[in-house]
């Protein structure tokens, strides 16, 4: 959900407009009844609750719009942007919703051109025609991705990945940018169903990391996709920080379709159970001690870069305590691939980092290839 208009301190609510959806995508876990969506009642007392409890950290408020499909609801979306300005609040604000592109017509076209500085509308576009029709009913051609370019040229593209699309990362990845994405974010290893303790999947996937690891040094200006833009200078940090790796429970607060809040987008009826769910909201968000592993924070290396989800942690391990270590293998393999990277950037140009972070990185590299290089080397060895 990256955004270049976004603030860096932003408090980012979120309202589920809609259950329904115009497709059914191969990887989705959600049950689209067409009847569930918000009502503008609903909505107008979400806004309000918003504007109140805006954290005192918080120097901006980014409204996100969720489905299901969100532009179902175009003619809701535009009643709330309306009442949001009208209530014209004393902090900056900007709304944001990822769409499947599917079903956007002149009029949406021409009311989100005119409020593109406003509103940031992201594309979920998981890779080339044929991965993209694989992944999201043939819905390829019926995009106007010049529309998302012209519109927001600085936005990336949300990319999810399927078993399918797997075996293509790479591919899809530089196709992305070849459109002229600047930034491929949501390739997300960690969600899904991949069982990453069955060596098959690191068979696949060790050609596509190297594939990109070739890719993003040759193109060394190009910001890497979210899986590859890792800053490895952090591990090397004296202190690690003792925080919460995301805003759940305080900066991520989500409203459903019937204007019950939950913590997060993921932490709501969809996921948990209505017992863990109350279990789970007796949880002190504010403490971030609740949320720290000190397993991972005094043994891992990576652990500053270590990609997390709290709910999912909880779902594995009932507790926001534990981290989940089914991750770790392959967490480790693609942090590999990002030192190859690093290095070879670094060696094509050396002032790309000041002193610091140049001796900070290197000491990574060194560090992360001594570690884990052995864990891969078989298959290594057999992905050449
Ligand atoms: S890689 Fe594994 S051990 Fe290391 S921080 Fe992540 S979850 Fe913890
Ligand atoms: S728990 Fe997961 S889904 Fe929820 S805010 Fe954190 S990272 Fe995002």
């Amino acid at each position: 959900m990256e955004n270049s208009a976004k603030s860096v301190l932003r408090f980012c609510p979120s309202l589920c407009v809609t259950h329904a959806c115009n497709l059914s995508c191969v990887y989705c876990y959600q049950k689209h009844s067409a009847g569930e969506h918000m009502s503008l009642e609903v909505a107008r007392q979400s806004i309000d609750w918003i504007f109140s409890h805006v954290p005192d950290y918080a120097d901006g408020v980014e409204i996100d719009f969720i489905g299901g499909e969100p532009l179902l609801e175009f003619p809701l979306i535009k009643e709330i942007v309306n009442y949001v300005c009208g209530k014209q609040p004393d902090i900056p604000f900007i709304f944001f919703a990822t769409t499947n592109g599917t079903l956007l017509d002149d009029e949406m076209k021409a009311w989100f051109s005119d409020h593109h500085s406003c509103f940031c509308l992201g594309l979920s576009l998981d890779g080339t025609r044929a991965t993209h029709n694989h992944n999201r009913c043939n819905s390829f051609d019926a995009i106007d991705i010049d529309f998302f370019l012209r519109n927001w040229p600085e936005e990336g593209v949300k990319m999810t990945l399927s078993e399918y699309s797997l075996g293509h990362l790479a591919k899809d990845v530089k196709y992305l940018h070849s459109l002229g994405f600047k930034d491929v974010g949501g390739v997300n290893l960690y969600e899904g169903t991949f069982d990453w303790d069955k060596d098959e999947y690191l068979t696949i996937l060790i050609p596509q990391l190297a594939m990109l690891a070739d890719y993003y040094a040759e193109h060394d200006t190009l910001h890497p996709c979210q899986l590859f833009d890792k800053d490895l200078s952090v591990c090397e940090s004296q202190t690690k920080d003792r925080k919460k790796w995301c805003g759940i429970g305080t900066g991520t607060p989500f409203f459903d379709v019937d204007g019950r809040r939950y913590p997060c987008s993921f932490v709501t009826p969809m996921t948990f159970t209505q017992d863990e769910l109350e279990r789970i909201l007796a949880t002190d968000f504010s403490n971030d001690e609740n949320f720290i592993d000190e397993e991972c924070l005094n043994d891992c290396y990576i652990y500053p870069i270590c990609p997390q989800c709290s709910g999912a942690n909880y779902m594995i391990n009932k507790t926001f305590k534990k981290r989940n270590r089914s991750k770790c293998r392959i967490q480790k393999l693609v942090v590999l691939f990002i030192a190859d990277m690093e290095a070879r950037r670094i060696a094509k140009n050396p002032k790309r980092y000041d002193e610091i972070k140049l001796y900070h990185t290197i000491e990574a590299i060194k560090k992360i290839r001594e570690a884990y290089l052995g864990m891969f080397e078989a298959f290594m060895v057999n992905a050449n």
